[in-house]
């Protein structure tokens, strides 16, 4: 992969993770800061633009390092918590609200994942009573840049010391490779965001279609690992109702039922702040933008008649409508 810019914190420049990224990429130029905000933040940037090249920003991520979920997210667990290792992401989904939080669409790493685990330990050490969940891969794609961050062998290797506490690991990428060094672990479960091809061709450019999704989780669960499907953001209308339900016989008859470990479906919601700002850089989507957020009773019924479809293959306490 190459960057034109590496931004790094005078601080971590000296990492072993900032060293093991410098050895993977081709770069022009290093320069260093005080703090990734002063390259991050500014509200000057173009996201559109830089999201053409991206650079990227090696960090530390200091203060809040994990968060709790909203109250009413969950895939079945008493607590449930969510952590970035990166921002920004590899992929361009139309509707993704990192470009409405953001103000810049470089990447950025935070490279102290000994802290990460210092977190998530104390937090798994203090609820040894409650079944824990935490996500990753709200913020960016878990496993599609993990050749640079390695990511899967640090923290699969760090869930795998604990009974209590999960790691969801979100993704669309089919860079599953990384998985495979390890023996698969009981509370570890890869989760695909997944729509039919056409929503894909839609919305989703430049992620992996449809097929290879699928492919990749059939492989995954075959190796013995967790698998999840994430039907969110889910975009069923009367229209493409059909569409939607071949793609649930595809993907049901392709995997082993029983052995998935979650389902769930989502709408598209999005803050209107971030909805506003996307508007304005994307002009040509925001057709699509106020169509997705319209409350809508005839998506509600067909969001349920989705959901009893997918009752007849997976038992329905491992569904979830959040
Ligand atoms: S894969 Fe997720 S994080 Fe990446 S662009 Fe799409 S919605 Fe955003």
């Amino acid at each position: 992969m190459k960057f034109n810019n590496v931004y790094i914190e005078r601080e971590i420049l000296k990492s072993f993770y900032t060293k093991n990224i410098l050895d993977k990429i081709n770069y022009g130029k290093i320069i260093l800061c005080d703090k990734y905000t002063e390259v991050f933040n500014p509200k000057n940037q173009n996201f559109r633009i830089q999201k053409m090249n991206p650079n990227i920003i090696l960090a530390k991520k200091r203060k809040k390092l994990i968060f709790k979920t909203p109250e009413d997210y969950t895939i079945g667990f008493e607590k449930n918590f969510y952590f970035s290792h990166m921002l920004n992401c590899v992929y361009d989904c139309s509707y993704c609200f990192l470009q409405g939080m953001f103000n810049s669409a470089n990447y950025l790493v935070f490279v102290n994942y000994e802290d990460y685990f210092k977190e998530i330990a104390k937090i798994i050490n203090t609820n040894t009573n409650n079944r824990i969940c935490f996500f990753s891969g709200y913020d960016c794609d878990s496993l599609a840049l993990d050749y640079l961050t390695n990511f899967v062998t640090n923290f699969v290797d760090f869930f795998s010391r604990y009974q209590n506490a999960f790691l969801e690991i979100r993704t669309k990428s089919v860079n599953i490779k990384p998985l495979f060094k390890f023996k698969p672990s009981k509370n570890i479960i890869i989760a695909y965001s997944i729509n039919p091809q056409s929503v894909i061709e839609k919305f989703e450019e430049k992620t992996p279609n449809f097929e290879k999704r699928l492919n990749a989780l059939k492989k995954i669960q075959e190796k013995g690992w967790n698998i999840g499907l994430r039907f969110d953001p889910i975009f069923i209308s009367k229209k493409n109702k059909n569409e939607y339900l071949i793609f649930l016989e595809r993907i049901f008859s392709k995997l082993d039922c029983s052995l998935i470990h979650s389902v769930t479906i989502g709408k598209f919601r999005m803050p209107e702040v971030f909805l506003k700002k996307i508007i304005k850089i994307r002009p040509e989507d925001s057709f699509n933008f106020t169509n997705f957020i319209k409350k809508d009773i005839e998506e509600e019924m067909m969001i349920k008649h989705f959901y009893s479809n997918i009752e007849k293959y997976v038992n329905k306490n491992k569904i979830f409508y959040n």
